[in-house]
Formats: C-alpha cells, sequence, structure tokens
C-alpha cells in the first residue's frame, strides 16, 4: 500500500479502492513529552482501533461528521480523505497536564464550564498554544471555522462524558483534528483513543496515556479495560443535547432604516446626546434537535434567503457563539 503520511502512533494509506477515501493504521509504539520518551506496547494499536471505532460510530450515531467509514481487517480504519486544519483542538473538563504546568494548577481542579484550547500543529515549534486573534491573522483557518470547530468540540465532549459516565468514568481533557473533504464538509478526523484523551475513573486513576508518561502501570492492560468499559455501555441511552444558533439580520449599510431613525431621535430627545446613528435588525434564535453540521450551516443560509431576511435590503449571519 501506498504511504501518505507517519505520525508517531499512526499512519496513513492511499485507499487502493477509492480516491477519496485513506486507511489509517493503528501501531504499538507511544510517545510521550513531545517525543522524549518512546516505546512499544504490542497489541496497543489493535486495541487503539477498536476504541476508535467505537468512539466514531457513536458520534456518527449522534450526528456528528466524522472522517470514519468502516473498520477494516487488522488495526485499520478505512475513513474519509480529508486536508486537516493546521490546529490542534483541545477541550478540558478538569485540569491535567500542560494547563497545569502552564499556569500552576492543581491537577484535578475542576472546571465551572469546559475550556477549549487551540494549538498550533508544527513540530519544529514543538505544537504551541495559539490565540483566536493569531489563527485568524496568519490565516490558518477563518473565525467562522474556529466557532464551528468550537460547537463541535463542545458537542463530542458532552456525548464523550455522557458515555463515560454511564461507566462512572471522567473525561477529563481530548485532543482533536478536523479537516475537510472534497466536497467541503469540515469533519471530525484523526483517531479518538486513550493516546490522545485523558480518563479517570471514580478514585482517578488513569485509563489513558498518562499509565505511559507517568509510568503508573501496564499501558495495554489499562486500553483493554477502558475498550472492555466502552463494550458494556450503552450509547442509545445518551440523549441528543438540542443546540442553539443564532442568525442576526441587518440592514445593508446605505438602505434606509426607518424604526433606527425613530430610536435615534428618541434616544437624543431623552438626552443620550452621544448617539449618532442606530440600526435597527432582527435575531432569531434557532433550536436544532442534532449537532451542528457543515449542511446544517447550509441550510441555514439557505433559510435565510428564503424566509428569515430579506436578500435585497438585509444582510444575514449566522452567529455559532
Ligand atoms: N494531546 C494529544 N496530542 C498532543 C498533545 C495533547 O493527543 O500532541 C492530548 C493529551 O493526551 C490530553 C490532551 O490532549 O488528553 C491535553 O494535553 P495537554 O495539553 O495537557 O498536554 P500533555 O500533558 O499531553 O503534554
Amino acid at each position: 500500500m501506498n504511504l501518505i503520511y507517519e505520525g508517531k502512533a499512526k499512519r496513513v494509506f492511499k485507499d487502493p479502492n477509492s480516491k477519496d477515501r485513506v486507511i489509517i493504521e493503528f501501531s504499538d509504539s507511544a510517545t510521550a513529552g513531545d517525543g522524549a520518551k518512546k516505546d512499544t506496547f504490542p497489541g496497543k494499536g489493535a486495541i487503539a482501533c477498536d476504541i476508535s471505532e467505537i468512539l466514531f460510530s457513536y458520534l456518527e450515531g449522534k450526528g456528528i461528521d466524522t472522517h470514519y467509514v468502516k473498520r477494516l481487517k487488522g488495526p485499520q480504519l478505512l475513513c474519509k480523505k480529508v486536508s486537516i486544519f493546521p490546529v490542534e483542538v483541545v477541550c478540558r473538563n478538569i485540569a491535567a497536564g500542560s494547563f497545569c504546568k502552564r499556569y500552576g494548577i492543581e491537577r484535578g481542579t475542576v472546571f465551572e464550564k469546559p475550556l477549549v484550547e487551540f494549538f498550533l500543529k508544527d513540530d519544529s515549534l514543538h505544537d504551541p498554544l495559539i490565540t483566536m486573534g493569531a489563527i485568524t491573522r496568519i490565516k490558518l483557518v477563518t473565525r467562522d471555522i474556529i466557532q464551528f470547530l468550537i460547537r463541535v468540540t463542545l458537542s463530542v465532549n458532552y456525548y464523550l462524558s455522557e458515555l463515560l459516565k454511564q461507566q462512572n468514568l471522567t473525561l477529563v481533557d481530548f485532543k482533536l483534528e478536523f479537516g475537510k473533504t472534497e466536497d467541503e464538509t469540515i469533519v471530525l478526523a484523526d483517531e479518538l483513543s486513550p493516546d490522545s484523551m485523558r480518563i479517570w475513573d471514580s478514585k482517578s486513576v488513569s485509563l489513558d496515556k498518562d499509565v505511559f508518561r507517568e509510568e503508573k502501570g501496564d499501558l495495554v492492560s489499562t486500553y483493554k479495560m477502558l475498550l472492555d468499559t466502552l463494550r458494556a455501555a450503552s450509547p442509545e441511552d445518551v440523549d441528543i443535547a438540542k443546540e442553539v444558533v443564532q442568525v442576526i439580520v441587518e440592514p445593508k449599510s446605505g438602505i434606509k432604516n426607518p424604526p433606527g431613525e425613530v430610536t435615534k431621535k428618541a434616544l437624543v430627545r431623552l438626552g443620550f446626546a452621544e448617539v449618532d446613528d442606530v440600526r435597527v435588525g432582527k435575531v432569531f434564535n434557532i433550536v436544532l434537535k442534532k449537532p451542528i453540521t457543515t449542511e446544517i450551516l447550509n441550510h441555514l443560509n439557505i433559510m435565510n434567503v428564503k424566509l428569515l431576511s430579506n436578500p435585497i435590503s438585509e444582510k444575514h449571519k449566522v452567529r455559532l457563539e
């Protein structure tokens, strides 16, 4: 098979049967500390592949777009070919790892709300933390795509956390990668395994790569325990979370806006002399019964043109924040 890419614990091959598919193979190697620590664990790749298969199928079943197509023989997944965005998205529910080092926060501090962070995918720079402002200035991805990635990441966090909660496990943090397929659909890509997430049991014992990072036990039997636990979970018992998106409709500049003029006059009359201009628009809070996808974003644009706004006099924007 034709190798396209070789990572630390995965290899990506061309699919001999289709040009818009790839084959992802999980290897038995594990690295930590930016590659400083490296070892091989026979059987690990197959278990990480099994876990990825279960979690990708589960998320697909809940309506999240992923690159997963099907399981192949051996530690391989058939996936859609995507061009990967050059950012890693990390979501944290509890402080651990680099977050604790960076801010001097105690490991295990529970956050009020999940935190989403971005890291630049660049080994030569050691994958530094990157702000949203820098992502847009360097034109890595657009602001709209950043907001979309945050929303999908929070959905993934909800669905994975709920599934693990059934088994008395806690999702501490995880790293996601996203990409775009040939038809411009944004999908969750890469892997979903304990190599890229932290999972604790009820006594804060790690069921993930921290076992290797911190030499806390046998990695393969830990991964196998997690796999058996996931096989016993009931994905159908996890409720679908509703999502809210906002559509903002505003009068185009240069178009007269009588409600705005009336409001401005009234405000000035009331003594608010600092008011120079007012433009009145409308906001639609649209509640969705499934996670946000590229298709839903396209639908929202069609809804705007067909019903929510007047394309001649108004401009519309879908707000995901
Ligand atoms: N992570 C990953 N690949 C990376 C960096 C982090 O899969 O290159 C995962 C890691 O396993 C953890 C989460 O992202 O679940 C947050 O990692 P953190 O930033 O704390 O870095 P680490 O402690 O792994 O250096």
